[in-house]
């Protein structure tokens, strides 16, 4: 009796995959009514989905992102400032689990940032008596000495991968260059001008 139970439900089983097989657009039908009569059940069918298959939505995305990238940065801009509040929230969230890890990326990006300006502006320290190559002992240098005034204005503080990433934006503007420490701050303390000119000069 149970065993004629059981192969009857197999049957049927069968039978329905058979059917929903055969007639796609229909079945897409009857899904779509069950999950407007459902919306809370459907949502949590699909969180679950996601949350089993991670890896494979994380690979999927990633690839889309290489043939959407301008598309998708826009879209994701427009959803963080609509949802500020949250991604604050998100982020702190965020910064308290993995402190480490984001500092060092941080690091790192400054670095890619920095190496890229220096390239740009020549490689080496701009002061033409001064022959600092090496990156650790070179910074960016604001033509005239309006540091303070420009970090107040753009807001940068002391946070310099902002004043990097705006040399790039603005495609290395002739105000900024390259100078070694010690070239910056002799320029800062004489007035913007390096004492290895002003040694020059009064040699003369
Ligand atoms: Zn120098
Ligand atoms: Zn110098």
């Amino acid at each position: 009796m149970t065993r004629d139970i059981v192969r009857r439900r197999i049957q049927w089983a069968t039978a329905s995959r058979r059917w929903r097989r055969r007639h796609p657009e229909q079945r897409k039908a009857i899904e779509q009514k069950w999950q407007r009569k459902h919306p809370e059940k459907w949502k949590k069918i699909g969180l679950n989905w996601r949350r089993k298959n991670r890896k494979h939505l994380r690979c999927a995305s990633a690839r889309w992102y290489q043939g959407h990238k301008r598309r998708t940065r826009l879209n994701n801009n427009r959803w963080r400032t609509k949802n500020r509040k949250y991604v604050r929230v998100r982020e702190r969230r965020r910064y308290a689990r993995d402190r480490k890890k984001i500092l060092m990326q941080c690091r790192q990006m400054n670095a890619t940032l920095k190496s890229i300006i220096i390239a740009e502006y020549g490689g080496k320290c701009t002061c033409p008596k001064c022959p600092e190559k090496n990156p650790a002992f070179l910074t960016v240098e604001h033509v005239g000495g309006r540091g303070c005034k420009d970090r107040k204005e753009n807001r940068s503080g002391a946070i310099s991968m902002r004043l990097y990433r705006r040399i790039i934006a603005l495609g290395f503007p002739k105000t900024f260059t390259i100078f070694c420490w010690n070239c910056n701050a002799g320029s800062y303390r004489s007035g913007g001008i390096c004492p290895h000119m002003r040694q020059k000069k009064s040699r003369r």
